[in-house]
């Protein structure tokens, strides 16, 4: 049985066809211009396929509570021509089968919890550094909803005194995207992120930042495993830094078996990438189970 995937970027629509298990058989990837033109294209790849169901990983704000009249849109997003745009309605219509949908990042938490890092845990926090920054969170194996959706890329960080970066956010300057996302590096240093990869100074200020977020990550959600993704975190000199800022700034406060072995409580995804489309698979999958047709 086939399964389709959308993970729905700002910038990319990636399009997949996989199986249950997670292996993907095929993917294009569709850059995102205005839904008229976009939209088409996408049912026009889906329809070729034999795909039972479709999972959608969309940017966000997008209406995630099952039920609600607005229910798969696309909020009040600075991508003007999209906002209050309805995603899963317009598909829906075109291809006529099951379609489950959540955010980008729960998805590819979903992905980590169903094939990678956080295989057999409940309590995950999935967290992307990359344009954005984007969190994903499960709670008792469930992606956490709500009035909307976490948006935990947006906790407020206390400035570094080194850094006189006012940050990058719009609406709030120094949260967690406006100090750490890779558009704020390149402000900060006026340089690509990528470029700067031997400037130890660089990544002890970005690894600080990381290690605070998470600190409060751990403090709410209490999760069993934190993965790290996105463009940045290719700096894989990021993983060792973060660990250890992550327990000084805890001091002891909590003691667990986790903590103790932080080179598996804070990870890097395992699955090269994949993690948002596989997850958007098992979104497929969920919902014919839901349905009670599978
Ligand atoms: P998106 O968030 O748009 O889905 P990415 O996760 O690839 O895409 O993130 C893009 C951001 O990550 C850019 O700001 C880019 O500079 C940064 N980035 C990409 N690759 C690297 C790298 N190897 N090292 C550091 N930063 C990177
Ligand atoms: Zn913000």
């Amino acid at each position: 049985m086939l399964f389709g995937a959308l993970e729905a970027g700002g910038t990319k629509m990636v399009c997949a066809v996989g199986r249950a298990d997670g292996t993907i058989i095929d993917q294009i990837s569709i850059p995102t211009r205005t839904p008229e033109e976009t939209i088409p294209e996408i049912i026009a790849y889906f329809k070729r396929k034999d795909i039972k169901a479709l999972g959608i990983g969309a940017f966000g704000p997008v209406n995630v509570n099952k039920g609600t009249k607005q229910y798969g849109y696309i909020l009040d997003t600075p991508k003007l021509a999209w906002k209050y745009f309805d995603l899963l309605g317009t598909i829906q219509k075109e291809l006529n089968i099951p379609i489950g949908l959540d955010t980008d990042v729960n998805g590819s938490c979903l992905g980590e919890l169903t094939f990678g890092s956080a295989k057999g845990l409940n309590n995950v926090v999935y967290i992307t550094i990359g344009t954005g920054v984007g969190v994903g969170i499960a709670v008792n194996g469930k992606l956490v909803h709500g009035m909307l959706h976490p948006e935990a890329g947006h906790i407020l960080l206390r400035k570094e005194e080194q850094d006189d970066f006012e940050g990058n956010c719009p609406y709030h300057k120094c949260c967690l995207e406006g100090l750490a996302a890779g558009p704020a590096i390149e402000r900060r240093y006026g340089k690509k992120a990528v470029e700067l990869k031997d400037k130890k100074e660089v990544w002890e200020l970005e690894s600080d930042y990381i290690a605070q977020a998470i600190m409060t990550y751990i403090l709410t959600v209490s999760p069993q495993r934190i993965i790290l993704g996105g463009g940045v975190m290719h700096q894989e000199q990021l993983f060792s830094l973060i660990r250890k800022k992550v327990l000084n700034l805890l001091a002891g406060y909590i003691k667990t078996p986790e903590l103790e072995s932080m080179d598996t409580y804070i990870v890097p995804s395992v699955l090269n990438d994949n993690q948002g489309i596989m997850g958007c698979i098992q979104l497929a999958v969920e919902e014919l189970k839901e349905l009670g047709k599978l």
